[in-house]
């Protein structure tokens, strides 16, 4: 297993500071002066490298953008205030009225709602497959679809996709490619796969000790030939790649999204954020190794565990050959009931009991009874939500620890 050495280096190295302050510097600032108007000017014309106002960007947030960028190869990237700022600013700066998305895999709830529910009252249809539907998936797409979207991880459904392909056919049909990687940050690099956009939670493992919501996104650079961006599809894009080249995805999503809707991240939460990304390689490392521990002698001890590293796991094949640094903190345990999953959750003595993922601390949950309470069985039964399931986020406690506690929890 990956041990993500290359970035044990380049996150420390870029986080901390060489000359001053070795911890980054907290810039608690709304606003900026400009100390003349031609410096104003300037800012505002983008001529002067200087901070406008911190809706547009901050200098602690931008020193998070920048690393985040460089870590998935990107030109640039925009911090949000939440991993669903994210999302949204991803889609909502290429979507119009009348556009559609090709939902793939996953789907985390409030992705879900937001295609679902939120965007559809604005006009936007959203199709959703399941990871394997490559056919169907080739033949939704028409002159309307502006985004593909997919989960790199199915959560909590397990299921893996290949990414590649996927990107393959958006790239075939000229589509933009969003991957939600909040679960494979190191892992997996959807941008070198083929994808536009990678987008983070970053409150999940990234920061990893559930101190600081937040979100990422971060852009490919668009290519001085052929790029599918220039095609008729993204007209609309047309002028920010004359003003701004291959920065032109990252221009347009800031000035449609960021500073039209407003989810911009707080310095706090930024600063927090690298302190998280300071140890995420070994955090990851130690946390995807004892997954695999923690889940085979669980599916040994008999429980129902749903996690691609078992070999009954339809996409086991798929884990073995594209995810070799594994697929994040997560598993599944399917007690039968609502009833029996109620049972483990008050015997565990070592799981918090919590909506988030990727914590230091083993985290559990029950699925139907909380983010999936206001679905309806049909989409439940499609998200792969059933009456017993219980979401677990492995930690870093000693693997052993775990499994004894989960096997005294189960009985
Ligand atoms: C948590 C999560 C989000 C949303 O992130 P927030 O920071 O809670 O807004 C989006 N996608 C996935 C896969 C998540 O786990």
């Amino acid at each position: 297993m990956n041990n993500f050495e290359e970035y044990c280096t380049k996150f420390v190295q870029s986080v901390g500071n060489k000359e001053g302050a070795v911890s980054p510097v907290i810039t608690n600032s709304a606003s900026f002066a400009y100390s003349t108007p031609e410096i104003a000017e300037g800012i505002f014309d983008g001529s002067v490298k200087k901070p406008l106002y911190s809706r547009m960007g901050n200098p602690t947030t931008a020193k998070l953008e920048s690393i985040m960028a460089d870590m998935d190869g990107g030109v640039a990237a925009i911090a949000t205030s939440s991993g669903m700022g994210a999302t949204t600013l991803a889609c909502m700066s290429l979507l119009a009225s009348g556009d559609e998305i090709i939902s793939i895999g996953g789907l985390f709830g409030g992705t879900y709602a937001l295609f679902d529910e939120t965007l559809s009252r604005f006009g936007v249809k959203t199709h959703f497959f399941d990871v394997d539907e490559f056919k169907e998936i080739e033949e939704a797409i028409n002159k309307n679809t502006n985004i593909s979207f997919l989960e790199s991880v199915g959560n909590p459904n397990m299921r893996l996709p290949d990414i590649k392909r996927i990107a393959q056919i958006a790239n075939e049909a000229g589509v933009i490619l969003i991957v939600d990687n909040t679960i494979t940050p190191l892992s997996i690099s959807p941008l070198a796969l083929g994808a536009d956009i990678s987008i983070y939670s970053t409150t999940k493992i990234i920061s990893g000790n559930s101190s600081a919501l937040g979100g990422c996104a971060v852009f490919r650079a668009v290519n001085d030939g052929d790029d599918k961006l220039k095609a008729s599809r993204y007209d609309f894009m047309a002028k920010f790649i004359k003003g701004a080249g291959k920065m032109a995805l990252f221009v347009n999503a800031k000035k449609r999204a960021l500073r039209d809707l407003g989810m911009s991240a707080n310095a706090n939460a930024s600063y927090q954020t690298m302190l998280g990304l300071e140890t995420l390689p070994l955090r990851l490392s130690r946390i995807t190794n004892s997954l695999e521990i923690v889940a085979l002698a669980l599916h040994e001890s008999g429980l129902n565990i749903n996690h691609p590293s078992l070999k009954s796991h339809p996409h086991h094949e798929r884990y073995l050959s594209d995810f070799k640094n594994g697929c994040g903190a997560l598993f599944t345990i399917d007690m039968g009931s609502k009833t029996r999953a109620f049972e483990f959750l008050n015997n565990t003595k070592l799981a918090t009991l919590t909506a988030n993922i990727g914590d230091n601390r083993t985290l559990a949950l029950h699925m139907a009874s909380t983010i999936y309470r206001d679905f309806d069985e049909e989409t439940r039964k499609f998200l792969g939500i059933s009456d017993g399931l219980i979401r677990i986020s492995i930690g870093l406690e000693n693997p052993e620890d775990i499994i004894n506690d989960f096997i005294q929890a189960s009985k």
